[in-house]
Parts: structure tokens; sequence; C-alpha cells
């Protein structure tokens, strides 16, 4: 079985698509496991919803995701993020609004515990260093887990007690330690590379696949704009910041 890694896809439905394509193009996946925040920032969190929905899939909760819905506050979330989740919230359906609601905090699959965020702190917590990555190697019981949240493609390695950190390889074989990896974002990369960020797990190979794919940024930026969406949040995009 092949599954799709997707994180923080943050109603960018132009990422969504080139990156489905391009899962497509590589002869497709049986599931895809979405590591939460579909919606927030970007201009079109519907469609990615319907999109998402259309294909097998697990997802987890993201702090956008929830606060969209008015499940969590944004007293924590900065002026542009929270302007753009007030906007969020007005551009949902009650068949979205009922399915981000619902959306379970962690889900297990094989030797994988999924989060958004962290295992021990699913909504909140950033995994950007090895100090909260080696302080979370005990909160999950499978093998590796899959987070994403910080948007920044990495992976973290328990390495008897020893925690080691690396940018997420373009092809990463498991079976050498316990993991924990992030596929970087979708929607809003962060890491400087503007290009929509996923990976694939090759059950039988035991290999996570880390890919880059360009996508029309101009015209998620002029949907932004006539959303009124904060300038900010369109110009990062352009980035990859
Ligand atoms: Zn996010």
């Amino acid at each position: 079985m092949r599954y799709a890694i997707l994180a923080d896809i943050h109603g960018n439905f132009d990422a969504f698509q080139s990156v489905l394509q391009d899962i497509a193009g590589r002869g497709g996946v049986d599931e895809i496991w979405c590591l939460g925040d579909i919606v927030g920032y970007g201009p079109e969190p519907s469609a990615c919803l319907a999109l998402l929905r259309k294909y097998p899939h697990i997802c987890v909760a993201g702090n956008h995701d929830w606060a969209a819905v008015g499940k969590i506050d944004t007293v924590d979330f900065n002026p542009d993020a929270a302007t753009a989740c007030k906007w969020t919230a007005g551009h949902l359906t009650s068949a979205d609004r009922e399915y981000l609601q619902d959306l379970p905090l962690t889900v297990t699959r094989g030797e994988f515990t999924i989060v958004h965020g962290s295992p021990r702190d699913p909504l909140y917590e950033y995994i950007f260093s090895t100090v909260s990555a080696a302080g979370n190697f005990q909160n999950f019981g499978t093998m590796h887990c899959l987070v994403g949240h910080t948007h920044v493609p990495s992976v973290f390695m328990d390495s008897e007690g020893l925690c080691l950190k690396a940018s997420l390889p373009p092809v990463l074989q498991l079976g050498g330690g316990r993991l924990i990896v992030n596929p970087g974002g979708v929607g809003q990369p962060r890491d400087g590379d503007p290009r929509a960020g996923y990976a694939i797990y090759d059950e039988a190979e035991r290999v996570i696949y880390s890919y880059r794919i360009p996508y029309d940024i101009a015209a998620v930026q002029d949907k932004m704009r006539r959303c009124g969406l904060p300038v900010y949040l369109s110009e990062r995009l352009s980035e990859g910041l």
C-alpha cells in the first residue's frame, strides 16, 4: 500500500491540486494521510475540504481547523492569522463545519502515530528543535510519528536517547530507529522554498519519498487579494516563508 502524507494545505486549492496531480502521475496512492490545517490563510477553504473528501483519507485536526469552527480560541494567533481565521469561518458550509469539528486529534495507522503539532500537544506544539522532538518520543506508542504545523520538511531521529535532526531527504529508508517526520507544508511552505511540499510512504519498500511541486503562486495571490485577505499572507507564498 502507498499513502500520501499531506500537511498544512491551508485553503490553497491550486497547491493542493498540483500535489494531487503529481501523486496521480506517480501511480496514485491507496489513501491520503492529512496532518491537519486544511483551512486557514488561503482563499479556498471549502474547495480544499471538498477535494480532500473525494479521496479515501484520514485526517487529524489542526489548530486552524478548530479555530475556524470556534472550537478553540484565536488568542494565540498573530493578527493576520486571526483575520484569515475570521474570513475562513465566514466561507465554510455547514457540512464543512461539521467535518472540521469532528476531526480527531490523533490517529494511528500501522507503525505511525499521526498528529498535527506533536504527540504530547497535538494542536499547538511546534517541533522545530531536537529539544522539543526529544521530549515527544515517549508520548507515542508506535515506531514513528508524523507531524505538520511547522511547514518545514524535517526528520528527527531518536538514537539511543540522543535526538538528531535533519531536513527531510528525498528518500528516507525506515528501519533504522524511531523517527518523527514532517513532510513540509502543501499550501504555505516555510523553509524558503515556495514549492508545495509533501511525501509518499511506500509500505512495501518501507520508504518515505518527499517531493516539492511548483504551482501557480501568482494565481493564488490574486485570489487572496480579491478576497481581501491580509497582504503579508499572500506575499509570503512567493518567498516560501
Ligand atoms: Zn499550519
